[in-house]
């Protein structure tokens, strides 16, 4: 277990990156997130948080309502809002900080958000071929509808008239219609059945087996768990736990102290 305590408070302090300092500069793994800080207008939300992601794994992120999970996937997407004051955040060599969404999208970083954004008044496949109008592009249709047979027998039917699995199926889909490298997930289980949560899960193992590499972020923390390799918890914009899933579904105190679970 990898939480540090303050020894006067018992209290979480941040963790003591000294190790891997100077991460992006020597050996960066694939996605490096490094000392971020972002922010909402004034609000200091994001506060010095640095984790490292694995190729082909699943990461975890996770931390009660408000520690600052979404707006750490949206800065890794390098979306407008939040703005990025300070740190590092590297993909496969390439400075995403650096970079507006567009680009850090044409590197391979895709957000499926949490709201789904499925377009209105376009089909299902035209939701698809709309993600593939410019390069880069990634599976063909035929591969997603192999993967998504719902959205195969569904086609020619208003996406946003979808039922809610089918539209998060639809949002996935939309994204590994790009040519991606890591797929940001926002509460993809949110308001899904149990049935639909396994139909889901199985897809993103499948995903996975593709080589793609995930983070989920994600209120059903033990779901998550179960899918994730490794696992980050934010409480309040820092890190407070970076280590296996394993390990915090083993800590039962570590659970109910940020999880809740
Ligand atoms: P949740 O599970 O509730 O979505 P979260 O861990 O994803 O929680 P964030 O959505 O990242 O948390 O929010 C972190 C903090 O930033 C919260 O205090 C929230 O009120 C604030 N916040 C989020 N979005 C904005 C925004 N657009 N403008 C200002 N503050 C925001």
């Amino acid at each position: 277990m990898t939480m540090i305590e303050d020894t006067k408070t018992g209290k979480p302090v941040k963790r003591d990156y000294s190790h891997n300092a100077n991460i992006a500069a020597t050996a960066p793994a694939f996605l490096s997130v490094w000392n971020i800080e972002a922010y909402y207008g004034e609000s200091y939300i994001v506060q010095d948080v640095s984790f490292n992601v694995h190729e082909g794994e699943i990461l975890a992120l996770l931390g009660r309502n408000g520690a600052g999970k979404t707006t750490t996937l949206r800065a890794i997407a390098r979306t407008d809002d939040p703005t990025l004051h300070g740190g590092e955040i590297w993909l496969d060599h390439q400075p995403l900080h650096l970079m507006r969404s567009h680009e850090a999208s044409v590197q391979g970083i895709q957000l499926v958000p949490e709201d789904r954004r499925i377009i209105p008044g376009l089909t299902v496949e035209e939701n698809l071929k709309l993600a593939q109008i410019a390069p880069p592009i990634g599976w063909s249709l035929d591969r997603l509808y192999e993967l998504f047979p719902r959205l195969g027998e569904r086609r020619t039917q208003e996406g946003v008239t979808l039922s809610g699995g089918e539209q998060q199926m639809l949002s996935i889909a939309r994204a590994l219609a790009r040519d991606i490298k890591v797929l940001l997930l926002d509460e993809p289980y949110e308001g899904l059945a149990p049935v639909i949560v396994d139909e889901i899960e199985k897809m993103l193992n499948i995903i996975k087996e593709q080589g793609i590499t995930t983070v989920i972020v994600e209120q059903n923390a033990v779901r998550a768990l179960m899918l994730a390799d490794r696992a980050v918890i934010l409480d309040t914009g820092i890190v407070v736990f970076d280590g296996t899933a394993k390990e915090v579904l083993d800590d039962e105190a570590l659970r109910a102290e940020y999880l809740a679970i």
